[in-house]
């Protein structure tokens, strides 16, 4: 995946008449290493972790940024909170999420990829943009729900 470097960094900041500050360069620094689907609270709490003067604001507004910029995006998943990840021109995935945990899994299928465009096609529908999210329980979540119903079992059984 490609990501947004020193170079390209610097010159997004100039076209938008922003100066790299120290402050800046540590949120898109951590945003960059975070890797995808954080919050704006977690993110807040590892630049703090660097940097405990970086107010929350900043935080925002720089991600802000990077949204608007076309380097990040923003998304919404089950619980309604905003979370950012890294925006690849030509790069697209799909997302598995876990309603227990939360969890988020990246996938990707040419095939479901080409049969969504051909219904669209079908219908007489161009297509811009679209979001297939799986709602359900992730694997860890199952198997610990079936070890929890078992020492039900367990303890019904024993009377
Ligand atoms: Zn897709
Ligand atoms: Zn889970
Ligand atoms: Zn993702």
């Amino acid at each position: 995946m490609k990501k947004l470097s020193e170079f390209s960094y610097r010159r997004l900041l100039k076209e938008r008449g922003l100066k790299s500050t120290r402050q800046r360069d540590v949120i898109i620094q951590v945003f960059m290493e975070a890797g995808d689907h954080w919050s704006v609270d977690e993110l807040y709490q590892r630049v703090r972790q660097r940097n405990p003067k970086i107010g929350y604001a900043t935080v925002y507004r720089t991600l802000r940024l990077m949204a608007e910029s076309g380097w990040a995006s923003s998304r919404q998943f089950g619980d309604r909170i905003a979370r950012f990840e890294h925006q690849a021109e030509g790069q697209h995935h799909d997302h598995l999420i876990c309603l227990v945990c939360g969890k988020i899994v990246e996938f990707e299928s040419e095939r479901i990829e080409a049969l969504q465009s051909r219904i669209a096609h079908k219908k007489g529908f161009q297509i811009y943009e679209h979001k297939l999210e799986l709602y359900g329980h992730c694997s860890d979540c199952l198997a610990k729900e079936e070890r929890a119903s078992k020492k039900i079992r367990e303890k019904t059984e024993r009377g």
